[in-house]
């Protein structure tokens, strides 16, 4: 249910006052209020107008008294605020925000969303959730071609993990109509035209800087042509809708851009239709009718900026301000959608969320959580400059989120039974996590026989310590290893330089595949695991992994990070 209108601007008053102690403008909280409570718009002036009244209440309060206050109303703002943060850089401030922002989301619906993806969602995002405003998700579906029908819900769902604050939801494919009324208007004013030149015929002329025979029709026959168009009087490649551009303009595929194609196949999944609209055409009236007020997009952006820009000039819009981030190059990941499609079609992928795939639930697989790839997109923030991504930082900012609560398992790969000679069979504790003994321990039965790494032997070592158990000299003498009790003493084997080694009982180790970038790893872990399907926990000494699933045959996990 929405709230109040006024105490919903008392409140938001208030954090905003408390976070920054200083008094905000009000732009920015009716902002923040019709952002979060979009039921309230159609009542904007009542709200403009309570804001002032809210604001000059908040101004009476001195900055104790409105921490008090909004702790009494609303603690959980209080609490978020206290949250310790880990450090990101701040983004730059955006001019022409100050009463809050309109901004949007626009990915094609062809596959899910990946890194590259992520950069664009989580800065928008994050200059609403600064400026207060609506955060449009706009679904571009206009190219039948370039439409994944699956893709539609992954979005979905890719943009739920990330938690985008998103308001309004547009499909394009919903919209052909609006598009079809504006370009009619378009070509009413001259800023377009039908071309029914032959495709290779009109590149040539354009090269040369030369308007093709259609460039000189009056208004009234390329009406009567965009009719005949809509009235599917022109099969796919015969008719075309151009935008009207300077023709010396250094750049060829600025010149009379098109605007509208036919395309008699394939068919959209959404809609039944011809003629249908192109990226330029459909992303600035959008814009535009969406009021969106900033579009932050990257640099490969900046020729349909100025391709959008004459749309905006010809109907004497007011611009977006536009701001273009640099390339980020990711290495490591496959992220081009169509190659990742052909892999996994051909078998080399196991799926989208292949883990050798950059889309985010192929992150998320691995345990990489939505939280840590928001900070290092923040991080990378909105420099023109070209960047590579670093997954060390990204995995830096997952550890710092994930240590803390990661419960800790014995995961021991190619495992080797050995006996240990000249101890009791007892019981070993295990904290599940060191850092809070308040979660238990786990608890880990020696009987004799016990499982350790294959590769602790690869050298002829002295002596190891089984962790959380006891010291054990290794005897070589006869060519391979014996082991025998070597007493308790931790700073014995710190002295000695002892490796701690991970171990499991023989009669307490379920199989284990791990899977890593560099291949599966085959081993045993601690049956405990079974019960941790879906979470991230720490194998100790290996690195966090994520349980991806539990079977009677075995335990399913993913290698996420050291
Ligand atoms: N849907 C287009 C894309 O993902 C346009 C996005 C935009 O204008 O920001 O490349």
């Amino acid at each position: 249910m929405d709230p109040d209108p006024k105490d919903a601007l008392f409140i938001f008053a208030l954090q905003n006052a408390v976070k920054h102690d200083s008094l905000p403008k009000s732009g920015t909280v009716i902002g923040m209020v019709l952002g979060k409570y979009p039921a309230l718009r159609p009542r904007a002036q009542e709200i403009a107008f309570l804001a002032k009244e809210v604001l000059l209440e908040v101004e009476r309060l001195s900055p104790p008294e409105r921490r008090k206050k909004l702790a009494d109303l609303a603690p959980e703002l209080i609490e978020e605020m206290n949250a310790p943060k880990v450090h990101t850089h701040e983004l730059p401030t955006l001019e022409r925000a100050e009463h809050g922002v309109v901004m949007r989301f626009a990915p094609n619906p062809s596959g899910p969303l990946h890194l590259g993806h992520a950069r664009a969602a989580v800065l928008n995002d994050a200059y609403v959730e600064r400026y207060g405003g609506r955060y449009i998700l706009r679904i571009e579906d206009t190219d039948p071609k370039r439409v994944d029908p699956d893709a539609y819900r992954m979005v979905q769902e890719d943009i739920q993990w990330m938690g985008l604050r998103i308001t309004d939801i547009f499909y394009q494919s919903d919209r052909f109509d609006q598009y079809y009324k504006i370009a009619a208007q378009l070509i009413g004013l001259g800023g377009a035209y039908v071309c029914t030149c032959e495709n290779e015929q009109f590149r040539l002329l354009k090269q040369a800087k030369t308007p093709c025979p259609c460039r000189g029709r009056t208004i009234e026959e390329n009406q009567d042509l965009w009719q005949k168009m809509l009235g599917g009087e022109f099969y796919e490649g015969e008719a075309s809708v151009r935008v009207r551009t300077s023709l010396d303009h250094p750049d060829p595929a600025m010149r009379d851009f098109p605007a509208f194609r036919i395309l008699n196949e394939p068919t959209h999944p959404r809609i039944e239709a011809q003629v249908y609209p192109l990226m330029n055409f459909t992303v600035a009236v959008d814009d535009h009718l969406m009021g969106v007020t900033h579009v932050i997009r990257g640099k490969d952006h900046i020729a349909n900026t100025r391709r959008q820009r004459y749309i905006y000039e010809y109907f004497g819009w007011n611009e977006p301000v536009y701001r273009h981030y640099g390339r980020m190059g990711i290495e490591g990941v496959v992220l081009s959608t169509s190659q990742m499609r052909e892999g996994i079609r051909s078998g080399t992928y196991s799926g989208w969320d292949d883990i050798r795939l950059g889309t985010l639930r192929a992150l998320a697989r691995r345990g990489i959580k939505p939280e840590a790839v928001r900070q290092v997109v923040l991080d990378i923030g909105i420099g023109e400059t070209d960047i590579s991504f670093s997954w060390d930082n990204l995995f830096a900012k997952n550890r710092d989120i994930i240590d803390p609560v990661a419960d800790r398992f014995f995961f021991v790969p190619d495992p080797l039974s050995l006996t240990i000679a000249g101890a009791s069979a007892r019981e070993a504790h295990a904290l599940l996590h060191p850092g809070d003994e308040k979660k238990g321990y786990r608890t880990l039965k020696f009987e004799y026989e016990v499982l350790l790494p294959r590769q602790e032997f690869q050298k002829e070592v002295k002596m190891i310590r089984l962790k959380d158990l006891f010291n054990v000299h290794v005897d070589w003498s006869s060519g391979t290893p014996v082991l025998t009790y070597a007493g308790e003493s931790l700073s014995d084997a710190r002295a000695l330089k002892a490796p701690i080694v991970q171990w499991l009982p023989t009669g307490d180790a379920t199989p284990c595949t791990l899977h890593t970038p560099d291949g599966d790893v085959q081993g045993l872990c601690e049956s405990a695991v079974s019960s941790m399907a879906d979470q991230v926990i720490q194998f100790e000494r290996v690195g966090f992994a994520r349980i991806d699933c539990v079977t009677p045959d075995g335990i399913t996990a993913y290698f996420c990070h050291k």
